[in-house]
């Protein structure tokens, strides 16, 4: 038998539907996190160079308090919901009950190699499903420990981990899960959804793009100055929803470039490239992808350091759509610059491209908030901050279009993995013969 059957049967025994095996396995979870928080920190630091805050604060700590959160609301997600019901099915009742799919598969990207493997996790667990795990071969170190972790933890026909590259996904996409949840690029996204179709298999695909920051001249901008930097330095950039370039008005631009500046400078002194809380570039194909976006004039940063995979917040300007960083996900620590006069140019700009899956505004006039979430497809995203709207379990956490389809978090990841089974319960003390044959004169007026 293999793996995967084993993991459909012990599914088919309906353990995994008890409430308080969920919470059970929820409250392990937590426990092996907490457990394991110092090699994973470890990891995170060989992986991408992080420091113990940032892996604490964008990973280990954000799942710790999913954990919490989920545990807190799960019996209400869970328990069967009475809805109306109408008068021609009088008299019945009418039920949703909350089904776990089954077996279920998880593909994570390197950037975030915990935060976005476990996070999907544990709606999986709390929606009562059986997992197949696959994390990310790019960050070997917390790949590895990840895979301890869970193994002495759950046994594999709960939760499973496979370890390897494209080949092992590959070959987990022949499979028959009954949910796949996919996170990483459009590209990749595009096969797992073509896989996936052979199985009529249901997808969440969290991918990426090109996420705008607009600032537009009534923002506040010393604080968007310091909002947007450390949404595009944390992880060195190498984050989905860092914001990927920045749109200014004419007006403001000196003022804001100056202050982004100094606040570059307070964060990180004078070489950010040799500062050891700053991360690195995840691989060597990614770092030298990354020094071919540098172009245009560089206003600060620029500093590179092959040896230890290190390159230094970059503000790139005079930079127009035809410079390299304006033709792919940057996913790295540039940022190019654009000017806009009025709102309808930038307007114009980001519809050039994919809906993305986070967009920023900076402002304080509600005239331009209104016009640009109601004219601009996107994902998700903030007004006046970046990326902190992830961080509220109470926000669907997904894209639109070509940045993807689903979302997670809270209560939203758990309708991810679940079914949600409608059930009419139809009383026996009356029963309407208007439709059943014959019909003739049914529908003469009475
Ligand atoms: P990727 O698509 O290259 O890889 C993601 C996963 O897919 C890995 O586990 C990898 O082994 C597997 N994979 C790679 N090629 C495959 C193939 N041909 N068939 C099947 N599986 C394959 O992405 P990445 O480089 O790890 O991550 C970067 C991308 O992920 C960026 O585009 C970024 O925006 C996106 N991302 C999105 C989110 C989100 O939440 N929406 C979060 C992080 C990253």
């Amino acid at each position: 038998m293999t793996l995967f059957e084993k993991q459909k049967e012990f599914f088919l025994s309906g353990k995994t539907h008890s409430l308080s095996l969920r919470k059970a396995a929820l409250t392990r979870l937590y426990k092996a996190v907490s457990l394991y928080e110092d090699r994973l920190s470890d990891a995170l630091y060989q992986d991408l160079g992080k420091s113990a805050f940032e892996s604490y604060e964008t990973e280990i700590g954000l799942i710790l308090s999913e954990i919490r959160y989920t545990l807190h609301h799960l019996k209400r997600w869970a328990q069967p919901k009475s809805v109306p019901t109408s008068i021609v099915n009088f008299p019945g009742k009418s039920t949703i009950y909350p089904q776990p799919k089954g077996v279920v598969l998880i593909i994570s990207p390197w950037n975030y190699p915990v935060l976005l493997l476990l996070s999907p996790l544990i709606a999986a667990i709390a929606a009562g499903n059986c997992a197949c795990l696959k994390p990310s071969e790019l960050a070997p170190h917390t790949s590895a420990v990840l895979g301890e972790m869970i193994r002495s933890f759950f046994s594999p026909k709960y939760i499973s981990v496979c370890q390897g590259d494209e080949r092992v996904s590959a070959r987990l996409l022949t499979l028959p899960f009954d949910h796949i949840f996919f996170t990483g690029s459009p590209r990749v996204g595009k096969i797992v959804m073509e896989a996936a179709a052979k199985t009529l298999t249901p997808v969440t695909l969290e991918l990426g793009g090109k996420s705008p920051c607009i600032v537009e001249e009534t923002a506040d901008l010393s604080l968007s100055a310091k909002r947007i930097l450390w949404g595009k330095i944390v992880n060195a950039g190498q984050t989905c929803v860092a914001p990927d370039y920045l749109l200014v008005q004419d007006t403001v631009k000196d003022k804001l470039l100056t202050e982004m500046k100094k606040v570059l400078f307070a964060m990180y002194g004078n070489n950010p490239a040799e500062h050891p809380d700053y991360p690195k570039i995840i691989n060597e194909r990614h770092f030298h992808r990354l020094c071919r976006l540098i172009t245009g004039t560089i206003l600060c940063g620029g500093q590179i350091d092959q040896k230890n995979l290190k390159i230094a917040p970059t503000l790139l300007d005079h930079i127009t759509l035809d410079d390299p960083s304006m033709k792919e996900e940057i996913f790295g620590p540039l940022l190019p610059v654009l000017t806009f006069s009025r709102l309808e140019e930038a307007i114009e700009i980001i519809r050039r491209f994919e809906s993305p899956l986070a967009l920023y505004l900076f402002t304080q006039s509600k005239e331009v908030k209104l016009r640009i979430l109601k004219e601009i497809s996107f994902g998700g995203g903030c007004i006046n901050d970046t990326i902190m709207h992830l961080a509220n379990e109470n926000l669907p956490f997904g894209g639109v279009g070509a940045s993807g389809m689903g979302a997670y978090h809270g209560k939203c990841g758990f309708d991810q993995f679940t079914h949600y089974k409608s059930v009419l319960e139809k009383g026996l003390f009356y029963d309407n013969h208007l439709r059943y044959p014959p019909y003739k004169y049914k529908l003469l007026p009475l």
